[in-house]
C-alpha cells in the first residue's frame, strides 16, 4: 500500500523532487529514489513502506546502542525496508538494500497498533525506529512517534544521520534519543564506501545536540578503510569540541558483511583507538566485542554506576532519579 509522502516538490506535471535527504532525487513518473522505497506515482511522491514492517522485537536498549538512556531497559524496536545509503559492509542488507517486492516478508501495522503493542509490556519504555534506515520511512515513523509521545512512551531513532534540516526539525519534536552512525571522518570514505556525504551527517549531529536531545555516536572501525589514526583523532576532536566531551561515543568492531570481505577488525586496534578517544572524551565504549564487560563511572567521584556484561546490565550505582549514589551528581538526562 502506498501513501503520499511529505517533503517533495512537484517540478512539472510528471516530475517531482524529494527533499527528505541530501540526495534530493529528481524522479520521473514510475521511478524510485536512491532509497528504492519512495516513488513518483502519477506526479506525486509516494512512500511504499508506510505500515510495512520487516522486523519487530523487544530489544535491550543497549542493543541500539544507547548506554546512557534508561540503562537496562527494554524497547520495542521496528524496521521496514530501504536505505538512502549503499554501505559496502551493510549488516542489514537484506532489508536495507532492496526495493519493495511482493515476496518480501512483512506484516502490516498501523501506528495505533504499534503503540498498543508497546504499551502491553509494562517493562517496555517506548519505541525505537531502527534495523533499516528510518529516515526513508519518515511518515510512518513520525505518525508513530507522535502517538507514542501522547501515550507517555519514549522514542528512539537509530540513524545514519543523512537527512535534511527541515525534516529533522520536525522529528526533533517527537524523538527523545538518537543513536547516530558517524561512519568515518573523510568525504572520500563517505563517497566511495557509502554513496553519500559526510558534511550533512555532521550538520545532523550538531542539530540534534543543539536541540538538547540525548545523543550517542557510533563509529564502526573497518581495517584499512577508516582506521587511520590521524583521521580517527580528527573525528574525536570534532565530537569533543562541537558536541561536547561528555557525548557518549561507541567504537564498534566490524565483521565481514554484504559486499565487503575484509577480515574483522582486531580487538587490539579497537582498544588502541578507545585509549586515544579517552584522552579527549568522558564516555567511550567498545562495541561488537562480545566477551568484553563495560563499566561506567561517575565523572565527579569515580563511583561505579553501571556494569554491562553483554545485555545483562547492573545499575546499582544510580538512584531512582538517575543520580550517582555516592555524590548525588546527575548522570542521566531527564526526558
Ligand atoms: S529519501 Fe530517498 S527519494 Fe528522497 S532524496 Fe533521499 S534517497 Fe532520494
Ligand atoms: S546506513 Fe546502515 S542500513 Fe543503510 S546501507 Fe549503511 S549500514 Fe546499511
Amino acid at each position: 500500500m502506498s501513501t503520499e509522502a511529505q517533503w517533495y516538490l512537484p517540478l512539472s506535471s510528471e516530475t517531482v523532487q524529494c527533499t527528505l535527504c541530501p540526495h534530493i532525487c529528481i524522479l520521473k513518473e514510475g521511478k524510485s529514489g536512491i532509497c528504492r522505497v519512495r516513488m513518483n506515482q502519477g506526479g506525486k511522491l509516494a512512500t511504499e513502506v508506510y505500515g510495512f514492517v520487516s522486523s519487530i522485537h523487544f530489544d535491550p536498549i543497549e542493543k541500539k546502542p544507547l548506554y546512557h538512556f534508561f540503562p537496562g531497559s527494554t524497547i520495542l524496536s521496528l524496521g521496514t525496508y530501504g536505505c538512502n545509503l549503499r554501505c559496502f559492509f551493510c549488516q542489514n542488507c537484506t532489508i536495507s538494500q532492496t526495493a519493495v517486492k511482493p515476496e518480501l516478508p512483512r506484516s502490516f501495522y498501523t501506528p495505533e497498533q504499534i503503540v498498543q503493542i508497546a504499551l502491553k509490556r509494562p517493562e517496555n519504555i517506548g519505541i525505537a525506529f531502527t534495523y533499516n534506515e528510518p529516515v526513508v520511512w519518515f511518515e510512518y515513523m513520525y505518525d508513530i512517534a507522535r502517538l507514542a509521545k501522547d501515550a507517555g512512551l519514549k522514542t528512539v531513532m537509530v540513524t545514519n544521520g543523512f537527512v535534511n534540516k527541515e525534516p529533522l526539525d520536525a522529528l526533533l519534536e517527537y524523538i527523545d534519543a538518537f543513536s547516530v552512525d558517524l561512519k568515518a571522518f573523510s568525504e572520500e570514505f563517505y563517497t566511495k564506501v557509502t554513496s553519500s556525504k559526510l558534511e550533512p551527517v555532521k550538520e545532523t549531529l550538531k542539530q540534534i545536540n543543539q536541540a538538547g536531545k540525548h545523543l550517542e555516536v557510533v563509529n564502526l572501525v573497518i581495517p584499512e578503510l577508516n582506521d587511520d589514526e590521524a583521521s580517527f583523532s580528527g573525528m574525536v576532536s570534532w565530537i569533543a569540541n562541537m558536541l561536547g566531551k561528555e557525548t557518549v561515543f561507541h567504537i564498534s568492531r566490524y565483521y565481514p558483511n554484504y559486499n565487503l570481505k575484509t577480515e574483522a577488525t582486531s580487538i587490539s586496534s579497537i582498544r588502541k583507538l578507545k585509549r586515544m578517544a579517552e584522552k579527549e572524551m568522558d564516555f567511550v565504549y567498545t562495541g561488537n566485542i562480545y566477551t568484553e564487560v563495560s563499566e561506567t563511572h561517575c565523572i565527579k567521584c569515580n563511583n561505579l554506576l553501571i556494569t554491562r556484561n553483554s545485555y545483562s546490565v547492573i545499575t546499582g550505582g544510580l538512584d531512582e532519579e538517575g543520580r550517582c549514589r555516592a555524590c548525588g551528581n546527575y548522570f542521566l538526562k531527564k526526558v
